[in-house]
């Protein structure tokens, strides 16, 4: 059963990770930034709500993102695990991530921090240029990684669920520790 949660700094390469890791295992790569990407792409209410945020590169508010991922995580493709990219991100969601998992007899999350310098980070972001990726506001998600999603490193720490992985390598070699990693688990 694989479970993944992937914390890390924007441009640490979880969305890159995640998606060749969902690939192998053939679990679904959730990204909670792709979702609302593409609900706001598409207009529909969550999408019209969220939009202002995610532009701005604040933390679309906790409820609207738990129920989001409340409605993904019970999907039937979740059966044999999931591979989850950009939530939690505040001490909240994972408390609410918790419950939900407690709630649906799931347990044995693994939660890899990809850790990456924050000037590697900049460099990164700007070189992708995705519309949230301006100078000011990579700074911005950058300040809010700081405040709200760092103390989740901790918080999986004490839980004993904690794996660091060094994500200023190649992303081929990132790719590999991984898969050495959680099959040795
Ligand atoms: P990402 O693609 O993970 O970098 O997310 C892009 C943007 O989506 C973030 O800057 C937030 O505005 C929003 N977002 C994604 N995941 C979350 C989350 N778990 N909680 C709140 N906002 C989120």
């Amino acid at each position: 059963m694989t479970r993944i949660i992937f914390l890390g700094p924007p441009g640490a390469g979880k969305g890159t990770q995640a998606k060749i890791l969902a690939d192998h295992w053939g679990v679904p790569h959730i990204s909670t930034g792709d979702i609302l990407r593409e609900a706001i792409k598409e207009q529909t209410s969550l999408g019209i709500k969220a939009k202002s945020y995610v532009d701005s590169g604040q933390l679309v508010p906790d409820l609207l993102v738990q129920d989001m991922v409340e409605e993904r995580l019970q999907r039937t493709d979740t059966t044999s695990g999931w591979i989850l990219d950009g939530f939690p991100r505040t001490v909240s969601q994972a408390a609410f991530l918790d419950n939900l998992l407690q709630k649906m007899n799931l347990d044995g999350v693994m939660v890899i921090n990809l850790d990456v310098p924050d000037d590697v980070v900049v460099g990164r972001l700007l070189e992708r240029g995705r519309k949230d990726d301006s100078e000011e506001i990579i700074r911005h998600r950058l300040e809010v990684y700081r405040s709200e999603t760092t103390p989740l490193i901790d918080y999986y720490r004490d839980r004993k669920q904690l794996i660091v992985i060094d994500g200023n390598k190649s992303p081929q070699s990132v790719t590999s520790n991984l898969k050495d990693l959680i099959v040795s688990c």
